[in-house]
């Protein structure tokens, strides 16, 4: 979304900023001229007092001289005011102007050269064009005499469809973007080159698209109008007359300075006086008073102030090194938000960006201070397949230094919901792709408008290339005001960033006066750091900075070299070189505030649950990634004819990526973009499966199969690959098989058996098992009671849930007798009534709180027996909607810890058709804290359970991922999720969000079949003592089931050696296996191996990487997170502990470690004994 909403406005007193008077900009005196009495007649020279007076001179009354210069242009005087002089003449006869048109078929967006292919047809001004989304393009033929024309400074093409548009070329080179209406954003000019002009012809080619800058809607936030048409208002050749646009310009910065300036100041009250003699002076009869007009502005912008290059001149001659009085305080950098999607879908956003940068450079073209600053990978890679001549053009400014990258991120993230892996991704393929094409990384994150920001980001921007961040949206906050503008943001683990917040408090600035002067009165940290950056320029289609932007920046500057009561404002430089001199400035960040741990978004608390489907997709996806990185990278070092699958790996992780965006991960776009998001989230599944299998196919020795029908399956395998040991209950594929898979099973009930999977390690296959089911083979088997009504209990030796009347009245820790239900009260489904005040699928309120309706379990059916597992199903009918929850309790503990708990697994099934409800599951623990623990990105980050202070209760929502936990001295109860990212806890109540129902901006948002899961894991000990971290990771980690073929037996699978073991630090997990960004797969070439391993709990470690010798490794590097290998990070590696490698590595709370190893060419022995696989295939 954008930064379209209102700010408080900063009403701070009168500053005055120290700026020397400039040498060769003496100050004006001429200002006083025209206000007062004297204006009408001028006053013949006198050179002394004079000794009588008759005129009638008068303080003048200030209000009405202000109100009157909102007279000079436009309005009821439009027709002798300025704005009747703009524009010297107008053509639109089809002798000046041809229009042809052809409107591509149904919703297709062709390129520029399958259009100009197509038959057109004459068209004309007023001619309307839809319905939404639909693309026009025109071949538009200009005639310009050149003896009519020739005489003009300026002539120009206006063209204003109502809608987007882009001009091109006849070469089909984009030159810059149109927005037509009537709005603020507005853009419709095209100059004719004079080249062009000379010739006397002139023909362009323009695309225009059926959408608004916010898609189809009135700049509200309801779902598109599929049936919008718009109508071509312009197309009109236009002379307009440059210098009284240079008029209205200088009077706009007069006004400005007016209006917006503090208090009774000179400047002020010059300003005012200069705009009135201007008014006086000017007369719309007589063109040479548009001349005397503009010297009377320059009373206030100084002498000639525009002489050099239009005003670029007022840039120079300052800052120079060591002048701290003369530095400016406001650097200007221009910018364009475009949301990746949000009110309109990817496709649209392709041609928004187009149409935006391409103005940009046209824009560089004609004002040399200007510079942009642009983030998303994506963005630009979308670009280079689709506008690959304008992709040529910004590489050129971008070499030139005009045109920044920015942010190193392959699009503006979410950055609560992303796994850790996600993020660090997100910043791999952004600097990658910044490298590769540009030769650059960047040094500044920017993530100005995602709802939230996670802890763990300052060390993974900092691993990635960037120590500077750029963000904005805590300005949003609905209940406190963050205190800094400039500070040092120090993440969960200790590491830090630069971070800056301006205080303009948007990303979407205006450039106005107002603007200016807000970048240093609305500072929160002027104490320790005076220097802000204004980011202007429109967002979405709005195109980025306007002529009028820099045109205003320019007076300002003007204004500032002479006067006082403005900050100076400074163009020409890039975000980087502002934050260079924060760290300079800031003596490295000493002087400056701190703030530690996440940066929590007190507003858009809904977007943790909005949209199902979306989380689901998305951490789904992350874990299948993962997964097949890690078999894929196995493969690939056994197989010699197995191929590591980089490119479709690349492809998958860049579809992951991009629906991380900030408005679609959320849950906060349109309808038309989560169709585009599952069906990029279906290829994830396909190609993930597909190479899934490639890749267990040769660790498992190519006799494997998935289970299909095909198979006899008369034995099972299971692959484990996370690097935790497990021992699981499984459900037996008895539908594919024959009988003899029948009598391997531990437990049937009806066509569904049971069997154990017991992984002794990570990383390896387990076979199906099915022993004796007795606490002598270590479980603790499990049963189930129902009185077939409203009342069950699921046992075991560990736990008990007891659920009657509906409701979990009982959740007890059966070794130590305790209950965990506060007595009293009861746990189960519940639904709030979920209304917020304006942004709906955005926002759940504080007082949704206040309204909640307890459900009930009910048609209660045993469909598990035990003794491996029990499980009830219940169904709940609330209003329109089905909820089918199997409930079910396995007979082992949820992790190997000595002690662990089983938990209760919930498995969901939901039809869901309410409007405006939440609904939750809850759980009030006879626990009692003042803080809940939650999963965050490489760690945990705390929230109070209380509300103290509006600070407590403003966290009443929270993201959390893989669980969230309540746990006081000597015990814990966790919540784990496999899709779900909103949790609360409220005293002693635990929740997890489930599913909310918004209708804006998708009116259908959630409606429909829901599976999903969670569980309740009671835990011996405080979570940091618990196994919570690990069941969290292995509830959220399938087992992948293989078939053994005929005549192979899982004897013949080697399932006693891990290629890496982590030995010595149970709180260090290794998250990630992939090969090398750099390797390369031809014969030869490098092979590495990269691990990413995090410390989970917030504590120091001593850890052990033991690597199998087999693997042939080398050499280790401790690198950063993009991989660089540099001769001082060569880690020793112990030689043959016990046959494996060793790497002693040792972790602060929360670090997260990248090694990479080099392999040699001897990879993958054949040896049995050593090798971690069998097979050569
Ligand atoms: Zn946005």
């Amino acid at each position: 979304m954008n930064g379209h909403h209102s700010y408080s406005a900063h009403t701070q007193a009168y500053q005055s900023y120290a700026r020397p008077p400039q040498q060769q900009r003496p100050q004006q005196s001429q200002v006083s001229q025209g206000h007062g009495h004297a204006h009408s007649h001028p006053q013949a020279q006198v050179k002394e007092y004079p000794t009588l007076n008759q005129s009638s001179g008068a303080k003048w009354i200030k209000p009405l001289t202000q109100a009157r210069i909102s007279q000079f242009n436009g309005g009821h005087f439009g027709d002798v005011n300025l704005g009747a002089v703009l524009y010297e003449r107008k053509e639109d006869s089809e002798e000046y102007v041809k229009l042809e048109v052809w409107s591509a078929p149904g919703l297709t967006k062709p390129s520029f050269a399958e259009a100009i292919k197509q038959e057109f047809k004459p068209a004309h001004k007023g001619d309307s064009f839809g319905p939404s989304w639909t693309n026009h393009w025109w071949k538009v033929t200009l005639k310009v005499p050149e003896n009519e024309c020739g005489k003009y400074e300026r002539v120009t093409f206006e063209f204003d469809p109502g809608c987007e548009a882009m001009i091109f070329d006849v070469d089909g080179t984009p030159l810059h973007g149109i927005t037509g209406g009537y709005g603020g954003d507005r853009r419709v000019e095209y100059i004719i080159p004079t080249s062009a002009r000379k010739k006397g012809e002139h023909k362009i080619v323009i695309e225009s698209s059926c959408n608004g800058m916010f898609g189809q809607e009135g700049g509200g936030i309801g779902p598109p109008d599929p049936n919008r048409y718009f109508r071509l208002d312009m197309a009109d050749i236009v002379v307009p007359n440059q210098d009284a646009w240079r008029l209205l310009w200088d009077f706009t910065t007069l006004r400005e300075l007016v209006d917006t300036l503090p208090g009774n100041t000179p400047l002020q009250n010059a300003a005012l006086s200069a705009a009135n003699a201007i008014m006086n002076a000017f007369d719309y009869r007589d063109p040479s008073s548009i001349k005397r007009a503009r010297e009377i502005a320059q009373g206030i912008f100084g002498k000639d102030w525009d002489k050099v290059d239009g005003g670029a001149g007022v840039y120079d001659g300052a800052d120079e090194e060591g002048d701290e009085k003369g530095r400016s305080l406001v650097w200007g950098i221009g910018h364009c938000h475009i949301d990746t999607a949000w009110l309109w879908p990817y496709s649209v956003t392709q041609q928004k960006t187009a149409r935006s940068w391409a103005t940009q450079v046209d824009l560089m073209e004609r004002y040399e201070e200007h510079r942009f600053a642009c983030s998303q990978a994506q963005q630009y890679k979308w670009l280079e397949e689709q506008y690959p001549s304008l992709f040529k053009r910004i590489s050129a400014q971008v070499a030139a230094g005009r045109f920044h990258p920015i942010g190193g991120a392959w699009v503006e993230h979410d950055a609560n919901m992303p796994s850790g892996e996600a993020l660090v991704r997100q910043m791999v393929y952004g600097q990658r792709y910044f490298e590769s094409r540009f030769g650059v990384r960047c040094e500044t994150g920017w993530l100005p408008d995602s709802f939230g920001l996670t802890g763990a980001l300052p060390q993974l921007m900092r691993g990635a290339g960037m120590k500077y961040f750029f963000t904005q949206k805590l300005s949003w906050n609905n209940i406190n005001n963050f205190p800094h503008t400039t500070f040092n943001w120090v993440g969960i683990d200790g590491t830090q960033v630069l971070c800056h917040m301006t205080p303009v408090d948007t990303y979407t600035a205006q450039a106005t006066v107002g603007d200016v002067n807000r970048a240093v009165a609305g500072h929160k940290n002027l104490e320790s750091s005076d220097t802000s950056l204004l980011v202007f320029g429109n967002g979405d289609g709005g195109g980025g900075p306007l002529p009028k932007m820099l045109e205003n920046l320019r007076r300002i500057r003007a204004v500032t070299n002479t006067h006082r009561e403005l900050p100076p404002v400074h163009m020409g430089r890039s975000v980087d070189q502002f934050f260079d001199h924060l760290d300079k400035s800031s003596e490295r960040g000493a002087r400056l505030p701190n703030w530690k741990g996440e940066l929590y978004l007190e507003f858009h608390r809904g977007t943790y649950t909005s949209h199902g489907s979306i989380k689901k997709g998305n951490r789904h996806s992350e874990i299948l990634l993962r997964d097949v990185e890690h078999v894929a990278t196995l493969a690939s070092l056994a197989g010699k004819k197995y191929v590591y699958p980089k490119k479709t790996l690349d492809e998958a992780w860049e579809k992951i990526l991009l629906n991380q965006f900030h408005d679609v991960l959320p849950g906060s776009a349109i309808g038309m973009v989560y169709d585009d998001a599952e069906k990029l989230y279906d290829e994830v599944r396909e190609a993930g499966r597909k190479m899934l299998d490639d890749a267990l196919d040769v660790i498992l020795g190519g006799h494997t199969r998935l289970p299909s029908s095909a198979w006899a399956l008369d034995q099972l395998v299971a692959y484990n690959t996370t690097f935790f040991p497990r021992r699981e209950v499984v459900q037996a594929p008895l539908g594919y098989s024959n009988n003899a898979l029948r009598t391997q099973v531990a437990q049937l009930d009806g066509n569904v058996g049971y069997a154990v999977v017991h992984c002794a390690g990570g990383a390896r296959p387990a076979v199906f098992e099915a022993p004796p089911v007795t606490e002598a083979w270590g479980f603790t088997p499990v049963s189930v009671y129902t009185n077939g009504a409203d009342h069950f209990v699921l046992r075991n030796a560990s736990v008990q849930l007891t659920i009657s009347n509906g409701r979990i009245t009982s959740l007890l820790d059966v070794q130590l007798g305790r209950e965990l239900i506060q007595e009293g009260a009861t746990g189960g489904l519940v639904i709030f009534e979920d209304r917020p005040n304006y942004w709906d699928a955005w926002d759940v309120e504080i007082h949704h709180l206040e309204k909640a309706t307890q459900l009930e379990f009910a048609k209660v059916s045993v469909v598990a027996h035990g003794p491996l597992r029990a499980s009830v199903n219940s169904e709940v009918v609330y209003g329109q909607s089905k909820i089918n929850v199997t409930i079910s309790l396995d007979a082992v503990p949820a992790s190997t810890k000595l002690d662990s708990r089983s938990m209760f697994r919930f498995d969901a099934l939901v039809d869901w058709h309410q409007r405006h409800e939440f609904l939750k599951f809850e759980l009030p623990l006879a626990l009692n804290s003042d803080n809940a623990t939650y999963e965050t990105q490489f760690g945990w980050v705390q929230r109070p359970t209380h509300k103290n202070t509006t600070w407590d209760m403003a966290k009443f929502e929270v993201c959390g991922h893989k669980y969230a936990d309540l746990s006081e001295y000597g015990y814990g109860v966790a919540l784990l999720s496999e899709s779900k990212y909103g949790f609360a806890c409220q005293g002693n109540i635990l929740r997890i969000s489930l599913l909310r129902a918004a209708t804006e901006p998708d009116a259908e948002q959630d409606q429909g079949e829901h599976t999903f899961s969670w569980a309740v894991l009671p835990h011996k000990g405080h979570f940091l003592e618990s196994d919570v971290p690990a069941a969290a990771y292995l509830f959220n980690s399938p087992l992948y089931l293989r078939a053994l073929a005929p005549g192979v037996t899982a004897r013949d699978l080697n399932t006693s050696h891990s290629p890496f073991t982590l030995v010595g630090a149970p709180n260090v997990f290794i998250e990630t296996v992939k090969r090398g960004e750099e390797d390369s797969y031809k014969s030869g070439g490098t092979t590495s191996v990269v691990l990413r391993m995090y410390e989970a709990f917030g504590g120091h470690a001593q850890a052990q990487l033991r690597i199998a010798q087999g693997l042939g490794v080398e050499a280790a590097y401790e690198t950063n997170l993009l991989e660089d290998v540099q001769e001082g990070s060569v880690r020793p590696l112990l030689n043959d502990v016990e046959h494996e490698l060793g790497l002693n590595l040792s972790f602060r709370g929360f670090e997260v470690k990248t090694i990479v190893l080099i392999l040699g060419e001897k990879k993958a022995k054949t040896d049995k004994r050593e090798s971690w696989v069998t097979v050569d295939a």
